[in-house]
């Protein structure tokens, strides 16, 4: 159903999108891009690149006492991972879902963690949980000059 009034409510949004160190290493990249692409999404900001601890210590501060963190930071510095901007209405919550549950195993067929992985600590890629932290996370992740502007030209068949 249409609903004019929520359209006109709904905020465009970006989210931080990126491959983890085992999706690069497993040959996933182009998958997974593509299914934000295919999707209608709008990419801003693309590159390939090995982060240091102190940036993936920021990055996931919010979880800094739990048991796993220390794994976690070794894992995502373990190698190189593809940091992504997307931007579009909703993409935030949408993205989520193309991704699937945190735990693999518990995650949908149909979403990327569900098809490709098998556990939490492997699960090839993140995305941000809220548009606050899609901002905060981008900033992070991106120096200025790094993300371009751009109206893709089939903008106008995804939207009405
Ligand atoms: N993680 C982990 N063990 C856990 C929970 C999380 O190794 O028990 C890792 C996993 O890589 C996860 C990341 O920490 O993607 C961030 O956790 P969060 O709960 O934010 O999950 P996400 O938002 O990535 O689904
Ligand atoms: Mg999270």
């Amino acid at each position: 159903i249409f609903l004019p009034h929520l359209m006109a409510s709904m905020e465009v949004e970006e989210s931080y999108i990126m491959i983890k160190p085992d999706g690069v290493q497993r040959g996933l990249v182009g998958e997974i891009i593509s299914r934000f692409e295919k999707k209608g999404f709008k990419l801003k900001g693309l590159k390939l690149f090995h982060c240091p601890k102190q940036l993936a210590e920021e990055h996931y501060k919010d979880l800094s006492s739990k048991p796993f963190f220390p794994k976690l930071i070794t894992y995502i510095t373990s190698g190189p991972v593809v940091c992504m901007a997307w931007e579009g209405v909703g993409v935030v919550a949408s993205a989520r879902k193309l991704i699937g549950a945190t735990n693999p195993l518990q995650a949908e067929p149909g979403t990327i963690r569900g098809d490709l992985a098998v556990q939490t600590g492997r699960n090839v890629v993140h995305g941000s949980d809220s548009p606050e932290n899609g901002k905060r996370e981008i900033a992070l992740w991106f120096k200025e000059g790094e993300l371009t502007e751009w109206t893709p030209v089939q903008t106008p068949w995804l939207v009405e």
